[in-house]
Order: C-alpha cells, then structure tokens, then sequence
C-alpha cells in the first residue's frame, strides 16, 4: 500500500511532489534565504526541485520576494547553489551510511573489484575523482555490465568522511531501494554541480 506524504509544488516548474522529493527554503532571522534541507525549520517555507533550474529560475521571477515579503535581504544565487550542493551531498551521505547499517556497502577498490567480478554484483558504484588511474580502468572495466552505474564524485576524503575513514577511493552498494534512492540523488548532484 502506497503512503501519502505530504505534497508540495515547486514554485518555478509547477511539479507537484512529496515534500522530501523537493527542496526547501526558509528565511532567517537576519533576512538572509537558506536552504532548510531538513525541512524542519520554522517559518514560511518555499519549495523548489532539486535542480539549478528551478532554482535560478524562482530567483529571477521573483518568487523568493513574493513569499518572504520586505524583510527579504536580495537572493545570493551563487550561495544558494552551495547550499543545495550540500544539501544533496549530505543526503548522498546519508543513504551510503543507510546502505552500511543495511549491509549493503561494499567499500575499498579490491572489495568493489571482487565484488563487481561476482554473481550479484553492486548496481551502483561511486568512484573518487582522484582514484589512480590503473584503479578506475579495472573498475570500469569490471563493471560494464548492463545492470551498473558507475560514477565518478567526490574526492577520496570525502568518500572517506562519509565512512568515517581517511580516505575512500571507491564504494559500491548491492541492490535494493537505496541504491535506486542513492541512484537518482547522485544524478541530481551530477545536475547540481555543473556551472
Ligand atoms: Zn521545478
């Protein structure tokens, strides 16, 4: 049986979502518009999806002005799309850490090698940016397969951070809802991060 969650309507594009799908923004106390990515901020919230779009779009229109009135300090476009960078990041974050307690992660290049080589191989595999390059030739040899996504994102700190150790150079995750979760947050934070 499908949930009902509450919906909201991004202020730009019109899409009508659940709430969690979309991304919230509040005013502060100082006038300043911040991303309430927890959605748990008082206050008067207006929702936008989560893409570059949408959100320079509801800057140019206005729309920030018409829902938080006077007080309003001007949009800093350039700061927002900061804070909705991490906004994602940290949702991606959370689903890699979900994916751990889940026992579903498979961290360090020759567990994701062995494991992408195996009969059930992860579908979703997130490799640092800096990741040596024999490294990343092996994986994305090992994991042209039709059923794995295989990306490139972070750096090995932050994947590391993420798990709580120096350095990451690749994660994998198994099948299961929060790889498709984990799926499309990595393709939003790949439309998020272009400039
Ligand atoms: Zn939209």
């Amino acid at each position: 049986m499908a949930t009902t969650q509450p919906q909201r309507t991004c202020v730009s594009c019109r899409t009508v979502a659940d709430k969690s799908q979309l991304l919230r923004f509040v005013l502060a106390p100082d006038g300043q518009v911040v991303v309430d990515y927890r959605q748990q901020l008082p206050g008067r919230g207006l929702y936008t999806c989560l893409t570059l779009q949408c959100l320079a779009q509801a800057a140019k229109r206005n729309s920030f002005r018409r829902v938080f009135g006077a007080e309003m300090q001007p949009i800093k476009l350039d700061e927002l799309k900061v804070q909705m960078q991490q906004a994602i990041f940290l949702r991606i974050k959370g689903l890699i850490l979900m994916s751990r307690k889940a026992g579903q992660l498979i961290a360090g290049s020759n567990m994701v090698l062995d494991a992408l080589k195996g009969s059930a191989p992860p579908v979703v595999v997130v490799m640092a940016s800096d990741i040596a390059d024999n490294m990343k030739q092996k994986i994305e040899h090992s994991a042209k397969r039709p059923q794995v996504v295989c990306t490139q994102l972070f750096d090995k700190v932050s994947l590391g951070q993420m798990l709580g150790k120096e350095e990451r150079s690749v994660v994998a995750i198994q099948d299961g809802s929060l790889a498709s979760m984990l799926n499309s947050e990595l393709h939003r934070y790949e439309l998020v991060r272009e400039n």
